[in-house]
């Protein structure tokens, strides 16, 4: 009896030793966590990291518009119909901010339409009581899809980022601001690397 206790004994310490030495060795090493989490880029976000690079570094243009002088302020209605393109159905919006932001809406598809070469699309948090009747105020983003199905996504936005995409995209040195004029785009290239998903640029 003495005997078997004792083997059985050697046995369990056996399986534990065994057990403790297969785990040690199959925990990974802490170097190979953090180049698993890495982020990797699509060759879009690779080239366009480098064109905003470039741009940083360049020389601003020599000639800016300064805008127009007669400029007249568009009026931000205080309230504004929303109809969901998902589920079809009407929402009122009334406060002065969401309105405010559904008015941003309307200019941010406008602008996305002048878009070129970039698979984006503008994500409409909130506005619709339908499909999110717990928000608590509308948030306007964007979702760019690159090659392999790699989705970045940014918000909020203002159609003022769409602006900068479009012209950075179109190869453009200037910003276009509207009633303020033309700015150099190389001011805006932090933003852009934010909006594009290319990771922050070099200093
Ligand atoms: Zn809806």
């Amino acid at each position: 009896m003495g005997i078997l206790i004792g083997i059985i004994a050697a046995l369990l310490l056996a399986v534990a030793v065994f057990v403790a030495n297969s785990s040690s060795e199959t925990a990974p090493p802490a170097a190979g966590r953090t180049a698993i989490e890495t982020r990797t880029l699509s060759p879009s976000q690779v080239e366009y990291r480098q064109r905003l690079q470039k741009l940083a570094a360049s020389e601003p243009p020599k000639k800016l518009s300064p805008g127009a002088m007669c400029y007249e302020p568009a009026m931000i209605p205080d309230r504004l119909d929303y109809t969901c393109p998902a589920c079809n159905t009407k929402t009122v919006l009334a406060n002065p901010k969401p309105a405010h932001t559904a008015w941003e809406l309307d200019a941010c598809r406008r602008v996305l339409k002048t878009i070129k070469g970039l698979d984006i699309e503008l994500t409409e948090t909130g506005f619709c009581a339908t499909c999110d009747p717990d928000a608590k105020q509308p948030v306007l983003g964007v979702r760019i899809r690159y090659a392999a199905n790699k989705i970045h996504t940014v918000a909020p936005v203002t159609a003022s980022d769409l602006q900068l995409i479009a012209e950075f995209v179109a190869g453009k040195d200037k910003h276009d601001t509207g009633p303020g004029g033309e700015r150099p785009l190389r001011n805006y290239t932090k933003r852009l690397a934010e909006l594009l998903g290319t990771g922050p640029l070099k200093k």
